[in-house]
C-alpha cells in the first residue's frame, strides 16, 4: 500500500467503502424482504387457525370427543386449510391430524409451553413451510392446533433476490473500480501536469513557471506556493549570478591596473625613483583587491548563511569610545575635525562586538572620504528607551535623494569614478546594512548635495545586569 500511486490508493478504498457499503445495503434489504415475506406468510396462516376457532365454537358445548373427531375430520380432510393441520384436546389427546403430519411429525409441546403463539420454519422433502403453534380457547375448552402452509413462494423469491445480489455485486463491484479510479486520475492529473512542469525546471530556465490552475483547491494553492517559491529562488538565483558578475568585473580593474604598471615598467629601463614609484602603485592597487576580495567573501559568507556572529552584550558607548584615538588620528591626516559625543551611561546591545565596529568604520570611513578638507566629522550616540541611536555626521558632498535607497545595494557607486579614485568598492555599505539586519536594527541616510550626510543606526537595547551593590 506503502508503494502505490495515490489514485491507485484512492482506487482501492473507494472500492473497499463502496463493497463495505453494497454488503450492508444488500444484507439489509435481504432481511426486510425475509421479514415482510413472512408476514404475509403469517397473516395467512392467523386467518385459518381464526376459521379453525370459529369452527370449534360453533361446535356444541357438550359435544363428544368422538364426535368432535368426526366433525373435523370430515371438514378439514377436505378443506385445503387442513392439509397441514393437527388438532389436539386440553389433555394433549389427538382429535385431528393431516395425512402430512401424521406421515412428518414433530414434537409437539406440551400446551402450558406453548406462548400464545410461535411460528417456525419447515423443511421436508426440499419443501419449505412455516408452522404455527397455537392454543385456542373455544366452547370453554383448550384446543392446541399446529397449522402449516407451504411458504416455497417466499423462500423461492427471497433465493432469487440473494442470486441477483451475488451476480451483479461483482459487476458493481468492477464498475464502481473503474469510475472510482477514472475519478481519482482525474483529480490528479492537474497534479501530474505539475510534476511535469516542475522536471523540466533547470538553472536555465529559472523562468518557467508551473501551469496556472484556476480550480480553487488544494491543487491551486499548491501550484500557487510551488510557483512563488520559483520566483523567489529565480529571484535569489539572479542576484548570485549577478553578484558574480559584478564581483568578476571588479576584480578585473585592479588587475588589469596591476598589469599595466607593471608592463609599462618593464618596457624600458629605468632609474631607481621610477621603480620604487611603479612599485609603490601596484601594492596600493595589491591593497585595495585584498580590500574587495575580503569585502567579496564576507558578502559571501552572509548569503551562504556561513557568517556566524558571535552574540553577546555588548557595551556600545564603550566600544565607540575605544575607537575615537585613531579615526582622531585619521581627521588630522585628512586636515579635517573630528567630534565624537558618546553618552557617558552603559548602554549594552546583543550583537558581535567585531562586526558592530566593523560598521562603525564603515560609516566614519566614507565620511572622511566623501569630505573635503575644510570639513568637520562626527559621531554621536545617545540612548532612547528601547535603542540606541548612533549617528555618523559630516559636512561633504552629500548625497542626491534619488540616490539614497540605492548606495545600501552591492557595488552601487553613486559618483563610479570618485570612489574607485579614493579605493572605493561599492560594498562598504551593503555590509554595513547586512550588519545592522543581523542586529535587528535600522539604518538610513539623510542628506543634501552638497550639505553633507547624516547616516543614523538604530540598534535595540538590552537590559543591563543589575549591578552588584558596592561592598564598603
Ligand atoms: P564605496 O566603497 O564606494 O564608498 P559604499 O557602499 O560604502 O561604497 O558607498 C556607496 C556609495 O554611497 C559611495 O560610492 C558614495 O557615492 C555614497 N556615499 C557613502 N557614504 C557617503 C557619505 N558619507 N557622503 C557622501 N556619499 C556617500
Amino acid at each position: 500500500m506503502k508503494h502505490l500511486s495515490i489514485g491507485v490508493r484512492l482506487t482501492l478504498w473507494y472500492l473497499a467503502i463502496f463493497a463495505l457499503g453494497e454488503l450492508v445495503f444488500g444484507a439489509g434489504m435481504w432481511f426486510i424482504l425475509r421479514q415482510n415475506l413472512y408476514d404475509m406468510v403469517d397473516d395467512d396462516l392467523e386467518a385459518q387457525v381464526d376459521d379453525l376457532k370459529s369452527f370449534l365454537e360453533s361446535q356444541k358445548r357438550d359435544i363428544s370427543l368422538a364426535k368432535l373427531r368426526e366433525e373435523v375430520s370430515e371438514t378439514y380432510s377436505i378443506e385445503h386449510s387442513g392439509d397441514y393441520l393437527a388438532v389436539y384436546g386440553e389433555t394433549g389427546e389427538l382429535i385431528y391430524r393431516s395425512a402430512f403430519l401424521e406421515a412428518h411429525p414433530q414434537l409437539l409441546l406440551p400446551a402450558d409451553q406453548i406462548k400464545r403463539q410461535q411460528s417456525h420454519n419447515r423443511k421436508v422433502d426440499d419443501r419449505h413451510f412455516r408452522f404455527v403453534y397455537e392454543t385456542l380457547a373455544a366452547n370453554g375448552h383448550v384446543f392446541t392446533v399446529e397449522m402449516g402452509v407451504p411458504s416455497d413462494d417466499a423462500i423461492g423469491t427471497l433465493h432469487l433476490f440473494r442470486f441477483y445480489l451475488l451476480m451483479f455485486a461483482p459487476l458493481l463491484l468492477l464498475i464502481a473500480a473503474g469510475v472510482g479510479y477514472w475519478m481519482s486520475r482525474r483529480a490528479l492529473s492537474p497534479v501530474d501536469a505539475l510534476v511535469r512542469t516542475a522536471r523540466e525546471v533547470s538553472g536555465a530556465n529559472l523562468n518557467s513557471r508551473l501551469q496556472k490552475l484556476e480550480t480553487g483547491d488544494e491543487l491551486q494553492r499548491l501550484s500557487d506556493t510551488l510557483n512563488e517559491m520559483l520566483d523567489r529562488i529565480e529571484a535569489a538565483f539572479l542576484r548570485v549570478t549577478q553578484f558574480t558578475a559584478d564581483a568578476s568585473h571588479e576584480l578585473r580593474t585592479p588587475v588589469s591596473l596591476i598589469r599595466t604598471e607593471a608592463e609599462l615598467a618593464l618596457r624600458r629601463s629605468r632609474g631607481e625613483a621610477e621603480y620604487k614609484e611603479s612599485l609603490r602603485h601596484i601594492l596600493l592597487e595589491a591593497e585595495r583587491t585584498t580590500v574587495l576580495i575580503e569585502q567579496l567573501l564576507a558578502l559571501a559568507r552572509a548569503d551562504s548563511g556561513r557568517e556566524t556572529l558571535h552574540m553577546k552584550p555588548v557595551d556600545l558607548p564603550q566600544t565607540l569610545r575605544g575607537m575615537v584615538d585613531s579615526w582622531q588620528q585619521v581627521a588630522i591626516i585628512r586636515d579635517l575635525q573630528f567630534s565624537a559625543q558618546v553618552d557617558e551611561e552603559d548602554a549594552l546591545v546583543m550583537g558581535d562586538e567585531t562586526m558592530l565596529r566593523r560598521l562603525i568604520d564603515i560609516l566614519l570611513d566614507n565620511a572622511f572620504q566623501y569630505t573635503p578638507s575644510p570639513g568637520s566629522v562626527s559621531l554621536l550616540l545617545e540612548q532612547r528607551e528601547d535603542t540606541i541611536a548612533i549617528a555618523v555626521q559630516d559636512s561633504g558632498v552629500g548625497i542626491a535623494k534619488e540616490e539614497q535607497s540605492r548606495i545600501f545595494e552591492r557595488f552601487y557607486r553613486v559618483d563610479e569614478a570618485r570612489s574607485r579614485g579614493r579605493g572605493g568598492t561599492g560594498l562598504g555599505l551593503a555590509i554595513a546594512h547586512w550588519i545592522v539586519t543581523q542586529h535587528h536594527g535600522s539604518i538610513c541616510v539623510e542628506s543634501q548635495p552638497g550639505h553633507g550626510a547624516t547616516f543614523r543606526v538604530e540598534l535595540p537595547k538590552i537590559a543591563s545586569p543589575a549591578k552588584a551593590p558596592l561592598s564598603v
